[in-house]
């Protein structure tokens, strides 16, 4: 398989998801933001705008940081999973 498209890439990850949220985002913060750079950085699509706020789901977080370098708002809390749990790349 050689895959272009990055659903097709994203489609030979696995994740054994760790279940203690390693990623935050300061609601109270994000409430207010116009830029929406995460919206927009993150390559897993983690971020989504619901109604008029943005939601985050960190289950397909590819650990890339991304969104933590682009919030200029400081708004996001970010680890990196506990040993052992999140992305394997290229498993497929
Ligand atoms: S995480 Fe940062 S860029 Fe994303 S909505 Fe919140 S404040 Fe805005
Ligand atoms: S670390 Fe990367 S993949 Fe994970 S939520 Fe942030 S931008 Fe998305």
């Amino acid at each position: 398989m050689n895959p272009k498209k990055i659903e097709d890439k994203l489609a030979v990850n696995k994740f054994d998801v760790d279940q203690e949220v390693h990623i935050r985002i300061k609601e109270d913060i994000c409430c207010q933001c116009k830029e929406l750079d995460c919206l927009y950085a993150c390559p897993a699509g983690c971020f989504t705008v619901f109604e008029d706020h943005i939601t985050f789901s960190f289950e397909g977080c590819l650990e890339c940081g991304s969104c933590r370098i682009v919030c200029e708002k400081e708004a996001i809390d970010w680890t990196l999973p506990r040993a052992g749990f999140g992305i394997c790349y290229l498993y497929g």
